[in-house]
């Protein structure tokens, strides 16, 4: 890591995170290598310091969301883990994300040994992000400030696609973007809650369709916005 934190800091922190992965484990997370990935990560840089400060020693490690700028949140870290988990990431596969926020599930698929492409609609966030992951030693990463309902389909077919906003349908593009047996995990729904759906792509036509449990997302929006 380059950023310099204090020593002591980073003791209390990693006992913090520690902490965190027995209750994600509690909660059913199983793979090992997404609670390693969450034990490693300094997720209290993250969030926005400006709003989050007074409390980021006692939420940074909770399971919660938390804001990040440009009206947004960092996801749950149950849902970073769920989400991650569902992906099912063999080390070296493609992976794009739909919602770069400020980096932090980024840096979760970093981790896992995913090549990461990252769309990002806000301009602030996207900006932010792009200077803070390298400085956290978090270089691998394609970051495009643009629209997640078109995909990146200049560096498709990808392996497997997390939405990481709630999406009120499945955009066909992302789907056309999967290579044949590729994985989408997508948040499903416009109301207050939504529903995680894992959608497996069988062949060029055929998807296999399974929904989990309920999540909160900030919904996914159209168009790129400054
Ligand atoms: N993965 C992020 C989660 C951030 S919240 C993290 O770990 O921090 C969801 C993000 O999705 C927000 O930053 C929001 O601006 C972004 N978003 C919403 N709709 C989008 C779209 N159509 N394309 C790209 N990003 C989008």
């Amino acid at each position: 890591m380059l950023l310099n934190t204090n020593k002591e800091d980073e003791y209390l922190y990693q006992g913090k995170r520690k902490r965190l992965v027995e209750q994600l484990k509690e909660k059913g997370i199983t793979s090992q290598a997404v609670l390693n990935s969450i034990l490693k990560i300094p997720r209290h840089l993250f969030f926005d310091q400006s709003t989050e400060r007074p409390a980021l020693l006692d939420h940074a490690y909770s399971d919660k969301a938390l804001k990040i700028g440009a009206g947004q949140t960092i996801s749950h870290p149950f849902t970073v883990a769920f989400q991650t988990e569902k992906l099912n990431i063999v080390r070296g596969e493609k992976v794009l994300e739909i919602g770069t926020g400020c980096g932090y599930q980024t840096a979760v698929l970093l981790e896992m040994g995913a090549k990461v492409y990252s769309i990002e609609r806000q301009k602030e966030l996207f900006d932010k992000t792009k200077v803070f992951l390298p400085l956290l030693g978090y270089k691998g990463a394609k970051l495009v400030y643009g629209d997640g309902y078109k995909g990146m389909p200049q560096f498709a077919p990808f392996d497997k696609i997390i939405v990481t906003a709630a999406a009120p349908y499945i955009p066909e593009e992302l789907l056309a973007q999967l290579v044949i047996g590729g994985i989408l995990v997508i948040p499903l729904g416009e109301g207050e809650e939504q529903v995680m759906n894992v959608i497996v792509k069988k062949s060029a036509t055929e998807y296999n369709k399974q929904a989990f449990g309920k999540f909160k997302f900030v919904p996914m929006l159209q168009n790129k916005s400054q």
